[in-house]
């Protein structure tokens, strides 16, 4: 299937300069949404996932249909004040300032094998904070999968040692 065909790119949002890669129209295809899952599902067999992480919100839609498929946990990585209980948190830096993304303390257990999952690879910022909270709680990320790869932004480059899966490339 052209899985890119269903995204729909909107210029200038949320701000002058950004073209903005839209996958609610992957979602609301029941075939797009079911094979770009499946597509991940496959790649986390073939990786040994015992436990997907995706961060909010758009790593949720993402991550937790891979979850369902393959009878695994998820775990969601959130913005400061979400989860309930304990947490770790790891920062990372923005254009301007920086943001905190957090995990509950217990969410991975040494050693498990864990397959990060989100919408879009842009400048990496997220997922390398994401595999930094991960290795904290002592999981081992055996890969990370994008719908959306933006190339020139190398967001590869900041998680060099990780295994990673795009389904479209931009
Ligand atoms: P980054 O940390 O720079 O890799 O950004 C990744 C996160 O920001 C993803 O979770 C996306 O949801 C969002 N994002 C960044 N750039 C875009 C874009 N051009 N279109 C849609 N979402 C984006």
């Amino acid at each position: 299937m052209d899985l890119k065909q269903y995204v729909t790119t909107v210029e200038n949002w949320p701000k002058e300069g950004i073209s903005f890669k839209d996958i609610t129209t992957i979602m609301d295809n029941g075939p797009a949404y079911k094979y770009a899952t499946d597509e991940i599902v496959a790649y986390a067999k073939e990786r040994g996932a015992e436990i997907i992480v995706g961060p909010e919100a758009r790593g949720f839609i993402i991550g937790c249909p891979v979850a369902y498929a393959l009878e695994i946990g998820f775990a969601p990585v959130r913005k400061p004040g979400k989860l309930p209980r304990e947490v770790i948190s790891a920062d990372y830096g923005l254009e301007y300032g920086t943001d905190t993304l957090t995990m509950h303390k217990d969410a991975i257990k040494p050693g498990q094998k864990v397959l990060i999952c989100d919408d879009l690879l842009a400048t990496g910022g997220t997922v390398e904070a994401t595999v930094r909270l991960i290795e904290q709680l002592g999981g081992e990320v055996v890969g990370a999968a994008f719908i959306i790869e933006l190339v020139d932004l190398n967001g590869r480059d900041k998680i060099k040692n990780v295994d990673i899966k795009t389904l479209i490339q931009y």
